[in-house]
């Protein structure tokens, strides 16, 4: 799939490290689907999808600076949108997010809303300055907030959230965030595997599950083509919440 040239029609500052762009193009997603970015000179990274004309990235290092020195105006290249996505099912649905993880779930509560369902959604932050999409999650339904300070929300993990929820009251829970926080959702919510579905991050170079770089141990799923939206029963038993591997293939 050659990348489709993208120019950018408005950048969002969401806090002092999350940046939003929108772009001149509806790239018609299934929410929980992401493109690969090619920014040109520098390196293609994964995005996930924050809106149907949109992605929300994190500054964090050689690709994401670049992308954090674009202007309106200027142009990137995207492949996608790729990989499964999620599948919404069920009545009442359970968001759990971390960080930047909020962004995939942002578009699929909304569409989930739209299709009438009855959503939650727990955010966990560092602190009061990460929050982002507030607005988005409470037009939709019920929000809990979380902070690692204690500066907004409940202060804790977003784990010390769900101990206020019942998660057993939900047809289906969608995880998006640091592997640590989404293992121990998993782990909180014993014999609901099934009924769980988690955005995994994975190191992805190909993006199109030829090179076997984000391939889970030991089941070879591969993240990128058969993910990034594995269903909790399927991480069972494997590296998820252990340990990943890196550019080089060796295990971090
Ligand atoms: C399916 C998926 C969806 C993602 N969605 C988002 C999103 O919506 N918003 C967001 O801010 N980030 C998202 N990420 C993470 C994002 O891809 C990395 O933060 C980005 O690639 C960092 O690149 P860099 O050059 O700035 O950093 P570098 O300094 O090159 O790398 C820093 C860290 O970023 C990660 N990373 C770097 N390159 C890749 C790569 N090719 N594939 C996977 N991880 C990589 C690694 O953990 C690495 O240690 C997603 C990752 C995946 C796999």
């Amino acid at each position: 799939m050659r990348p489709k040239n993208a120019r950018i029609v408005e950048i969002v500052h969401e806090t002092a490290s999350v940046r939003t762009l929108r772009f001149d193009l509806d790239l018609d997603p299934v929410p929980g689907q992401y493109l690969m970015v090619w920014v040109r000179e520098v390196d293609e990274v994964p995005m996930s999808i924050s809106y149907r004309n949109g992605i929300t990235v994190q500054l964090v290092g050689e690709a994401t600076r670049a992308i954090f020195d674009l202007e309106v105006g200027d142009s990137l290249g995207l492949r996608g949108p790729l990989g499964n996505g999620f599948v919404l099912s069920g009545d009442r649905i359970l968001l759990v997010g971390g960080g930047v993880g909020a962004a995939p779930l942002a578009l699929l509560g909304e569409a989930a809303s739209e299709r009438g369902m009855e959503v939650s959604t727990l955010l966990g932050f560092r602190c009061c300055n990460d929050l982002i999409f507030r607005e988005r999650f409470e037009r939709i339904g019920d929000l809990v907030i979380t902070t690692d300070d204690g500066s907004e929300g409940i202060c804790g993990r977003a784990s010390a959230g769900l101990e206020r929820l019942n998660p057993r009251d939900y047809d289906q829970i969608y995880l998006c965030g640091p592997e640590p926080m989404m293992a121990d959702v998993i782990g909180r919510c014993r014999g609901m595997e099934t009924k769980i579905q988690a955005s995994i991050d994975r190191y992805f170079k190909c993006g199109m599950g030829i090179c076997g770089s984000c391939a889970i141990d030991p089941t070879g799923i591969r993240v990128c083509v058969e993910g990034p939206v594995i269903r909790g029963d399927q991480l069972a038993g494997t590296e998820f919440g252990r340990y990943r591997r890196g550019p080089n293939g060796l295990k971090k």
